[in-house]
């Protein structure tokens, strides 16, 4: 029992702690849709963890050896960070992206995925690029993902991760203390499982604000934004195949996706129009 109670004792109070922490200043606002998030963790140690652990799945996968693909992803990836990056300097959210490092790679895999890492790793399987079909609907999975980053949400689950089950210890310490467990949580805070190509649901709110996001920076870059919705229908037609889509397994159902997306759709094509 007295141990019970010790091994519990540090964890909630620190939880106390750590909620009385987040009402005073351990809250970022995220851009644009001005959401405030828990944010325990500063970005320097939050993106070298992710970039250690980004190239580590890339040196446990295959990169892809399709050079028209792989070149469509980079060249999209490349697009649509510098139109993001110029943007955050416009509205003077520059320090959201210190630190980002961007790298667009694609994997060798039969997925239907892609995902971000915190600082600008991103990664697109293979399996993904027949329903993207060109640099547009690459653009749609693109924007998406960098909205994911440039959102922190990998880093907001670290920190509730970090409170709930470490008892709020700063990222430093949990790594000395409990490193094998930090980084297998730093992993699914990031989105990826154990094996490489899972991918961990993000929460609705996480999705829905990643696809508002990303519809803005595709029209940022000069997409076309009404694409956003065609591809969305695209990977629903893709349900119910002889392979499971896990893009579509792990996010909102498509068709109230579709619907969400429609409603921020006038203010994407006005950017589109004033950036084609
Ligand atoms: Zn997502």
């Amino acid at each position: 029992m007295k141990q019970i109670f010790k091994k519990w004792r540090r964890p909630v109070f620190s939880l106390i702690l750590v909620s009385g922490l987040l009402v005073a200043e351990s809250c970022s606002t995220v851009p644009l849709t001005g959401r405030r998030q828990l944010s325990l963790v500063p970005s320097s140690q939050i993106n070298s963890l992710s970039f250690q652990q980004y190239n580590q799945v890339l040196n446990e996968s295959k990169i892809s050896s399709n050079q028209e693909w792989t070149n469509m992803v980079k060249t999209v990836g490349r697009d649509i960070s510098t139109a993001v990056e110029q943007y955050m300097r416009e509205i003077g959210e520059e320090d959201n992206i210190e630190g980002f490092k961007w790298e667009f790679n694609l994997l060798a895999e039969d997925i239907i995925n892609a995902w971000a890492m915190p600082g600008g790793k991103v990664a697109f399987y293979e399996g993904i690029m027949p329903i993207a079909r060109d640099k547009n609907g690459v653009a749609v999975v693109m924007g998406h993902e960098v909205a994911h980053a440039i959102a922190k949400h990998g880093s907001e689950r670290m920190s509730l991760g970090l409170a709930q089950q470490l008892g709020g210890a700063t990222l430093q310490v949990a790594l000395q203390q409990q490193p094998q467990l930090t980084q297998q949580l730093a992993m699914t805070a990031f989105g990826l499982g154990s094996q490489v190509g899972v991918q961990l649901p993000y929460s609705r709110e996480h999705e829905s604000e990643a696809d508002r996001l990303g519809l803005i920076f595709m029209a940022k870059a000069g997409y076309d934004p009404r694409e956003a919705p065609k591809f969305w229908q695209r990977m629903q037609q893709k349900e119910g195949g002889a392979q499971q889509p896990e893009f579509l397994s792990t996010h909102p159902h498509p068709d109230t996706r579709i619907r969400k997306l429609n409603q921020h759709m006038d203010e994407a094509v006005k950017v589109y129009q004033q950036n084609r």
